[in-house]
């Protein structure tokens, strides 16, 4: 099987295993033991995740604290039904942790659009009564990275805060400027699943949405030392290897990129992680490429869209016909995709494109 789905989620990185293994240890260890406890295991489990969030924080800005939650789809809602924010205004390319979220809200939502590479032009327009703008750093779907240091100012600019999700920038990119509150996500950082953050400038207040022992203060629910140290693991070694990770993935896509002549690109070439490679090919039959390349995992676009059936919002937003979202691809790839792999990968899928008359 080769793997190229790295925007669904990401393999975890053996040092982040190892980091998790001491706190799934059964009762000799007591690495099981609950880290909000006064005893000793307790304490122990309760400094490992301290430990963690300090090495979260580092991937992040200077001045604020990070609040574990159980998924960036959860730090996202925290963030957005956290206060009452009358009106927010959202890229219309969010992922729907953000969209679906900010319509459940209540509040009058502002629809900022792209241009067609898949950009949110840095010096869009921000309604004035906009409480919150939410626009991500780099895009699931596409790749694309957008102004968002620009996009903050703007939203300062009416008086509004500014919420990043990071999730697919991460450990890949420098932190969001001048955002107000970030989400991440440690899957997409080579962490385990169920884990998130939300990060929170000093001084920026919400309500809790989860009610409970108060744990993490705004967030209430027994913490995962184990996903912690995880996430805490995936983030130091994310930004010790950023320039290498980023090098690794330019070389693979420049590769693929030879491979799949006749593939069209979807979004800017040149604003885009390249660990990203969203293509069409008109008229081509997806779910009939992906049946006759089972052994190869890559996504017909967005892993939160797939089987939905619905063409992807991100591929309409940048124009692209009902037909075109349809006929594209998206193949994802990272710190541990072989060079070898996604060559060989890469020639099936245009062999197996080209043999439907495409
Ligand atoms: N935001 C973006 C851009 C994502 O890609 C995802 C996951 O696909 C999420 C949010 C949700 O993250 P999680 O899986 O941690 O809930």
């Amino acid at each position: 099987m080769i793997y190229l789905d790295y925007q669904a989620t990401t393999p975890l990185a053996p040092e982040a295993r190892d980091a998790m293994l001491p706190w799934l240890a059964g009762p000799e260890g007591m690495g099981f033991a609950n880290p909000h406890s006064p005893h000793r295991p307790g304490r122990a489990a309760a400094a490992a995740v301290e430990f963690a969030r300090d090495k979260v924080a580092a991937l992040l800005p200077p001045g604020g604290r990070v609040i574990f939650t159980g998924s960036a789809t959860e730090a996202l809602n925290l963030a957005l039904l956290g206060r009452n924010w009358k009106q927010v205004a959202v890229s219309t390319i969010e992922h729907a942790a953000v969209l679906d979220t900010a319509q459940a809200s209540g509040a009058a939502v502002h629809v900022l659009e792209t241009d067609g590479d898949g950009l949110v032009p840095g010096n869009i327009a921000i309604p004035s009564g906009t409480g919150l703008v939410a626009v991500m750093q780099v895009n699931n779907e596409i790749g694309t990275i957008q102004p968002v240091a620009a996009i903050a100012d703007a939203a300062h600019a009416t008086g509004a805060l500014f919420l990043c999700d990071a999730v697919q920038g991460a450990g890949k990119l420098a932190p969001p400027e001048g955002a107000d509150m970030i989400a991440l996500s440690a899957h997409k950082l080579y962490g385990p699943k169920g884990i998130g953050a939300l990060w929170l400038r000093d001084g920026i207040e919400l309500a809790p949405l989860i009610h409970g022992g108060g744990q993490e203060g705004l967030r209430s629910g027994t913490l995962s030392p184990a996903l912690c140290a995880g996430f805490g693991a995936a983030a130091t070694l994310a930004s010790a290897r950023m320039e290498a990770d980023a090098s690794h993935a330019a070389a693979l896509w420049v590769r693929a990129r030879e491979l799949l002549p006749d593939w069209t690109l979807n979004g800017s070439a040149s604003q885009r992680w390249q660990g990203n490679l969203n293509l069409r090919r008109d008229g081509l039959d997806v779910a009939r490429l992906m049946s006759d390349l089972r052994d190869i995992a890559f996504s017909a676009g967005s892993a939160c869209a797939s089987g939905s059936g619905r063409p992807s919002h991100v591929l309409r937003a940048i124009g692209l016909s009902d037909r075109q979202a349809k006929s594209s691809i998206r193949i994802g790839f990272g710190r541990y995709t072989a060079m070898g792999d996604l060559e060989d990968a890469c020639a099936r899928i245009d062999a197996a494109a080209t043999a439907q008359g495409v």
